[in-house]
């Protein structure tokens, strides 16, 4: 079985999949991750995160690879364990920038497919609905108002000891909402057939038990 979670920045799709896979006992794919990834190697080697002539020809020189271990998913850049130094804010721009070129979507489409039929497994990312698994038994789209979704971020980052402003996080999260909902290649959008789940009234479990029982429904 497939599920696939689509949605903006911050409406809780990891945490949300992360332990939804493990009640269903799933694998758990941040597509995010490899985005990341990607964009953790164009800033090393000095290159313009949103140019595609920079960008394309260092494609050649990435290896991805996403390994579980203990359950948790680990990213590993031509050998080397990226897991941490991936969520960074520079690495998230620069993830943001990259994944608007077609050939980086097409260089990590195939890698994605390929977890998919191999497991059972919740996905979650920007376009796993529409583009990445078309035949998800199960397709949500979730997400919460901006200024709820920028409230969580702040005070997720307090939590790790970082100072933030609410105004300057909620201009970041309507951002980058603008760049992932209006890119060219694949943007953000609800599948036809998916539902639209918007969690900013919701708490977590809420939110959890709403997708494990539509789950359910899609299992039985
Ligand atoms: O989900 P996360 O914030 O880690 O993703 C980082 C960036 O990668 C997002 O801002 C988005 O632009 C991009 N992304 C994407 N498609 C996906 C997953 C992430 O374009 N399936």
């Amino acid at each position: 079985m497939k599920i696939a979670i689509d949605g903006p920045a911050g409406a809780g799709k990891s945490a949300t999949a992360k332990a939804v896979a493990k009640e269903l006992g799933f694998i758990y794919v941040d597509t995010g991750a490899l985005y990341r990834g990607i964009g953790l190697y164009v800033i090393r080697k000095g290159a313009k995160a949103s140019s595609i002539e920079e960008v394309v020809p260092l494609l050649a020189e990435i290896k991805i690879e996403m390994k579980h271990i203990e359950n948790e998913q680990h990213i590993f850049l031509n050998g080397e364990d990226v897991s941490g130094l991936i969520r960074t804010e520079s690495v998230s721009a620069a993830a943001s920038d990259v994944s608007a070129i077609p050939a980086v979507r097409d260089f990590l489409f195939d890698m994605q497919r390929d977890i998919a039929e191999k497991n059972d497994v919740i996905m979650d990312g920007r376009d796993i609905g529409t583009v990445v698994l078309p035949d998800a038994e199960l397709k949500i789209f979730l997400t919460a108002k901006p200024e709820v979704r920028a409230e969580r971020r702040v005070k997720q980052l307090l939590e790790k000891g970082i100072e933030a402003n609410f105004d300057d996080v909620l201009a970041d999260v309507i951002q980058r909402d603008y760049n992932d909902s209006h890119r060219d290649f694949r943007p953000l959008k609800l599948a036809e057939d998916g539902i639209l789940l918007d969690n900013s009234e919701l708490s977590f479990e809420e939110t959890f038990e709403k997708i494990i029982s539509l789950a359910k429904e899609r299992m039985a």
